[in-house]
């Protein structure tokens, strides 16, 4: 079985627009990848360039040693699931879920291994109980299990999921991400690349985020290690939430709206315009390393936490403070504080502009 995908320097260009920029990146085999990025960043490309619906103007893609560039779609030996399930409404499910297995040419799988295969599939999904249904006769969630154990029937090594949870409600959706997470643990040797830009999603479900934005990877990592040491501002940003601080680098630390602050800065050179990246339940309240002072502009009371924005020169820090028995008031001139190894020094500009 073939598994693992490689993409190798893939160009996707529509009417001269390239729209996915020269992407490197290794799903290895087993591994589930989240593409995580804005609409339109390109993420659907890529696994449209992995199923062969697109074909790259340069670049190659492997699944597993196999370079599949040139092949049609359906010698891939892929499963896809997509936002809309694309159920065939005039087939029952059992039939839904056998149609790969039967557009088999050669070779033929006999009759008896497509029943056993189209039962362990529903039987993965929690759907044998339907099979004699139609898809009309199927809430939205329960489609996309027909639509995902379809996918399974052909025992993929590489399984591609476009937003497959975005069409469901908040709490289906929730409980689809843990039925997910459990596939994944049934089928250790498949490698699954999701696209998505929601980043609980991507957080809760990948090994790794591959994060794009502009046709362009931008930055890969395990979920951790994104979040704890951002590479740049747009992945600061879109996986978790972020204070962007302008900084000036200093001698020892950083100016940031002249408080000294000390914090890591590497080889960056002294003078150097930065971003400092804090996040915002690493802030504290009061006196502490690394205190600034301003004026509470908002308090938003999130259940567990408390958000304050508060305006230090001009610039807006978010603090998510928890336990917090009497929250200040607005228009109180208030001290945050964080420990210098929470913060995360990113170069201007770097990687995106
Ligand atoms: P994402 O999945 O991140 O939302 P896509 O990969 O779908 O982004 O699209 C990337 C860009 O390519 C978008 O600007 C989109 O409008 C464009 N695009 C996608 N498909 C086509 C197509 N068939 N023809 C022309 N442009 C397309």
């Amino acid at each position: 079985m073939t598994s693992g995908i490689r993409f190798d320097s893939v160009t996707v260009a529509y009417d001269g627009t390239v729209v996915l920029a020269g992407l490197d990146l290794t799903v290895e085999s087993g591994e589930v990848m989240a593409l995580l990025g804005p609409s339109g960043s390109g993420k659907t490309t890529a696994l449209r360039a992995v199923a062969g619906f697109v074909r790259p103007v340069s670049g190659r893609v492997f699944l597993g040693d196999r370079d599949v560039t040139d092949l049609p779609p359906h010698r891939r030996g892929i499963g896809m699931v997509v936002q809309q399930y694309a159920l065939f409404p005039h087939l029952r499910v059992e039939d839904n879920v056998a149609f790969g297995l039967r557009a088999r040419k050669a070779p033929k799988v006999p009759r008896a291994e497509i029943r056993a295969r189209v039962t362990e599939a529903l039987e993965m999904t929690g759907m044998a109980a339907y099979a004699r249904r139609y898809p009309r006769e199927l809430s939205g969630g329960q489609q996309q299990r027909v639509a995902i154990a379809r996918a399974l029937a052909i025992r993929p090594g590489v399984l591609l999921l476009d937003e497959p949870l975005s069409a469901l409600d908040a709490q289906l959706r929730s409980g689809m991400l843990a039925e997910l997470a459990r596939l994944h643990r049934e089928l250790p040797d498949v490698s699954i690349l999701y696209v998505t830009h929601d980043q609980i999603e991507a957080l809760t479900l990948a090994d790794r985020i591959a994060v794009m934005d502009q046709a362009r990877l931008q930055a890969c990592g395990t979920p951790r290690e994104l979040y704890r040491a951002p590479v740049n501002e747009f992945t600061a940003s879109f996986v978790g939430n972020a204070n962007l601080l302008p900084v000036t680098v200093a001698e020892k630390g950083v100016t940031f709206a002249g408080t000294g602050l000390a914090v890591d800065t590497a080889d960056a050179a002294p003078g150097a315009r930065a971003t400092l990246c804090v996040r915002p339940h690493l802030v504290g309240l009061g006196d502490g390393p690394n205190a600034v002072t301003g004026t509470v502009t908002e308090i938003q009371w999130r259940g567990a936490t408390h958000r304050l924005h508060v305006d230090v020169d001009g610039h807006r820090l978010l603090a998510d403070l928890r336990e917090l028995k009497s929250p200040p008031a607005l228009g109180d001139h208030v001290t945050l504080h964080f420990a210098p190894e929470d913060a995360v020094l990113l170069a201007a500009g770097v990687g995106h502009d």
